[in-house]
């Protein structure tokens, strides 16, 4: 069977490049549903796009890579398209857009963008070659095998996170086969673990949520922080965990707003008979609160010197602890490096070693922060990736 285009994964990229790619494209997934990560992201909702994106939010090894892709397919060409097909969005925090209705909204419009496009889903991929001029990749499907020709092949099956969904290192495998580099990939957008004293201290505040500055190097995240069995977890944490390395340490300020101190010296002058927890609790969640009022303070804020006040504020400031490692891929949102972006065009996603072969979305050595830019990454580079295929 000869085709122009074979896009192999059926996921945001993937289903992006179709829509684009011209005719005679044939996409094919191991998976039984396209697009599956859409329909489970965002809570169901699909955060799938944020409007700040900028390139200084997606980490690469080379940070000019994304550049060209995001700024000729925006967040706001995507965002056209969800309204051209009438699908009802919100923003959240942080310009977070989420639809109002459900993730599966999403696959449908791009299942309709691609109507020209074959899909092949539960198909199995096999060895891959290029004669010079086509590539040769068989497929099984149903039990048959079959091989399919084609003129340009497209990597789109994303990275190594939730191995149980289905990810696998596909891309990866296909593009070192024809000579690409892979930087080493991570797990990122993922809860942290601790082990041993600093495990028991958060696993007592399991549970709890808060706003808060977590620090890691020279990166800085405001946002919730939540406590968990098994360590942190939270945006705040899944944002830094991409910047985390082993060995690490990371600052969690739990009064990133710094109005604790002058809080407690106005509550101790205005109602200096209540309990300094009773106060504390107002600006803290109540176990968080209890957690950190030093044994030793007094019954009453009136009797709390400055001295306490500042014990009572360095503890919420400086929790400076280091992770024995991240929940790894099982729960990982994105994978961290993967394809070389030195062996792609920044302009077409195209190969710099084998004209035709393409790689998009998450295989490729771009990673997003939390809130909607990894889709928008997927979009942008599918979209890219399709826009050359089709003027091939
Ligand atoms: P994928 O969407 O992963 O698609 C890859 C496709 O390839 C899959 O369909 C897979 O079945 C197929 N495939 C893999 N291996 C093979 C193989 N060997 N043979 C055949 N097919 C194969 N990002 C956001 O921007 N906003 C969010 O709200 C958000 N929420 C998320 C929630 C969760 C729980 C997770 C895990 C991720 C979330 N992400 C979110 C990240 C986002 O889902 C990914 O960055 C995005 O899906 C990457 O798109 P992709 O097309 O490159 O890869």
């Amino acid at each position: 069977m000869e085709v122009q285009t074979l896009i192999l994964g059926a996921g945001a990229a993937g289903l992006m490049c179709a829509a684009h790619a011209g005719p005679g494209v044939l996409v094919v997934d191991h998976a039984k549903s396209p697009g599956e990560k859409i329909r489970i992201s965002g809570g169901g909702r699909c955060n799938f796009t944020n409007m700040g994106v900028e390139p200084e939010r997606f980490l690469s090894a080379n940070p000019h890579f994304a550049k060209s892709a995001l700024h000729r397919y925006t967040q706001w060409d995507f965002l056209g398209l969800v309204q051209a097909h009438g699908i009802a969005w919100h923003e959240k925090t942080l310009g977070q857009l989420f639809c109002d209705g459900k993730a599966t909204q999403i696959v449908d419009m791009l299942r309709a963008e691609m109507a020209g496009a074959e899909l092949w889903l539960g198909t199995e991929v096999g060895e891959v070659t290029h004669d010079g001029t086509r590539f040769r990749v068989m497929l099984t499907r149903a039990g048959q095998r079959v091989e399919v020709k084609a003129k340009s092949l497209v990597l789109a099956t994303g990275g190594l996170s939730i191995p149980k969904m289905g990810a696998t290192g596909l891309a990866y495998r296909i593009a070192q086969q024809f000579g690409h580099a892979l930087v080493p990939t991570r797990p990122g957008l993922v809860p942290f673990t601790f082990t041993g004293t600093p495990l028991d201290r958060l696993k007592a505040l399991a549970g709890v949520a808060t706003p808060a500055r977590v620090t890691c190097g020279g990166t800085a995240f405001d946002e919730a922080l939540l406590f968990t069995h098994r360590g942190l977890s939270g945006p705040a944490i899944l944002q830094i965990s991409s910047y985390w390395a082993e060995g690490d340490s990371v600052t969690l300020d739990l009064d990133p707003g710094g109005q604790l101190l002058n809080a407690l010296k106005a509550a101790r002058k205005a109602e200096g008979r209540k309990a300094p927890l009773t106060h504390l609790a107002q600006h803290l969640p109540q176990r968080l609160a209890a957690a950190i009022l030093p044994e030793d303070a007094p019954p009453r804020l009136a009797d709390c010197g400055d001295a306490v006040l500042n014990r009572i504020v360095e503890g919420c400031r400086d929790w400076t602890m280091t992770p024995a490692g991240t929940e790894g891929y099982r729960t990982a949102e994105v994978t961290l490096g993967g394809i070389d972006t030195d062996g792609l065009s920044s302009k077409t996603m195209e190969s710099r070693h084998v004209p035709g072969l393409y790689a998009i979305g998450e295989a490729v050595d771009v990673t997003g922060w939390l809130g909607g830019y990894n889709f928008q990454w997927a979009w942008s580079s599918g979209w890219a990736a399709g826009q050359a295929i089709a003027a091939r």
